[in-house]
């Protein structure tokens, strides 16, 4: 039945909910079928080369109170921190001096940011594009529609807000006080204006099958160029900090999954989830690009995992690119990155 199901979406057919929810329940040979299966899509498609995102969280302050977030405003146990604009070229500027291919830009919804007509969040991407000249991906919470010509005219490649899920009933029980429509509308309106998109589900958070599979069929007809899965780690100080945590193996048949179903799909692989340990199992799944790598020493926080491997350098670009080298797998240049993305703008 899975093989059939596998073989029918890689002779072009398309998969209907109740396929996607039997993959997903995929175990034992069926679920290295899959995951071979996803590895032949990936390796047709992009070869042996894997996408490298350098992560940057430069500020952990936000106004939003979301359930499983560890940055959410009534978590009074953290030290946050916001970096200068200065800092966050500096930083930037050692990811493309170390090969990175992309500065993923990321903040909480930091009312700093916004004021004044969100002058400093645009400040920041202006000031990457113009002192760096690295791809850029902005990742900073939900915004206007009219500010999405504003991110890309700054100098923003991508944009990236996670759905985390689409069930309505879960949703709004996770991301309080936040509309469903309004941030699916994200996507599209950064499309609308000439971004990349990223969409993003969280696996663990009280969802059913059922809504994985739904999640996944209907991330991918966003349109979106990136796609992801990750597992959720509770997170202390949170009303969800007592949940059990899961191990990886349904994020891991997501990914599979959503490779096989969209393969020209960035899909990463995040070390912020189990940290460089989970880098091999991403890539033996379909994944293409590496995210989250951050460097040591720079007082950088995490999202998912706000300390896992950072300070120990394991999360380092040499440490990652070692660590690919080592798997049979190539780094991709930076221009080979902006070719693809050019090709995804029609350019
Ligand atoms: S998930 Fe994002 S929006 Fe929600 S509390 Fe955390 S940082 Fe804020």
């Amino acid at each position: 039945m899975i093989a059939d199901i596998i073989e029918n979406i890689q002779k072009g057919g398309t998969a209907t909910v109740e396929d996607v929810h039997t993959l997903l329940s995929a175990t034992g040979d069926d679920m290295e079928a899959l995951f071979q299966a996803a590895r032949d899509a990936r390796d047709s498609r992009f070869g042996k080369d894997i996408f490298t995102y350098g992560f940057v969280y430069f500020s952990t302050y936000c106004k939003n109170n979301c359930t499983f977030c560890y940055y959410r405003r009534s978590n009074g146990q953290i030290d946050r921190y916001r970096k200068t604009v200065e800092e966050v070229v500096q930083l930037s500027g050692a990811l493309q001096d170390a090969g990175i291919n992309l500065a993923d830009l990321t903040m909480g919804e930091d009312p700093r940011m916004y004021a004044d007509d969100y002058k400093l969040l645009l400040e920041t991407i202006s000031s990457v594009r113009d002192d760096v000249g690295i791809s850029i991906m902005a990742s900073p919470g939900a915004l206007p529609r009219e500010m999405f010509p504003r991110i890309r005219e700054a100098g923003a490649d991508f944009y990236a807000c996670y759905q985390e899920t689409y069930n309505r009933g879960l949703f709004e029980s996770l991301r309080l006080e936040q509309d469903f429509d309004a941030r699916y509308g994200q996507k599209i309106w950064a499309r609308e204006a000439g971004l990349l998109a990223e969409d993003g589900m969280m696996i663990g958070l009280g969802e059913t099958r059922m809504d994985r599979a739904d999640t996944i069929l209907k991330m991918g007809a966003t349109g979106a160029e990136q796609i992801r899965a990750m597992t959720f780690v509770p997170q202390e100080g949170t009303p969800m900090q007592d949940n059990t945590a899961w191990d990886s193996t349904e994020e891991l048949k997501a990914i599979a999954i959503m490779r096989i179903l969209f393969p020209d799909r960035l899909i990463p692989c995040s070390l912020d989830v189990e940290g460089i340990a989970g880098l091999k199992t991403r890539l033996y799944a379909g994944a293409n690009v590496i995210t989250s790598i951050v460097p040591p020493n720079k007082n950088l926080a995490g999202v998912a995992q706000h300390e896992l491997d950072i300070e120990n350098g394991n999360r380092s670009m040499e440490n990652v690119f070692n660590m690919l080298e080592d798997l049979g797998y190539r780094r991709a240049k930076s221009s080979e990155y902006v070719r693809f993305l050019d090709s995804k703008r029609g350019v």
